[in-house]
């Protein structure tokens, strides 16, 4: 199954707790929450990835 990454949004204005991105078997093993920004503030930095 292709992975997915859970990401939360630290920053404490945003009110977009954390979100689920699905990968296709073509998205890079190296790929990191850093990759990414917030769909809701847009930010990059405020984003860390978490395990469940
Ligand atoms: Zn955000």
């Amino acid at each position: 199954m292709p992975a997915t990454m859970e990401v939360v949004c630290n920053d404490t204005k945003c009110p977009l707790d954390m979100f689920d991105l699905h990968f296709t078997y073509e998205m890079p093993d190296d790929v990191t929450a850093a990759d990414f920004s917030c769909p809701y503030c847009g930010q990059f930095e405020t984003l860390t990835e978490i395990e469940l």
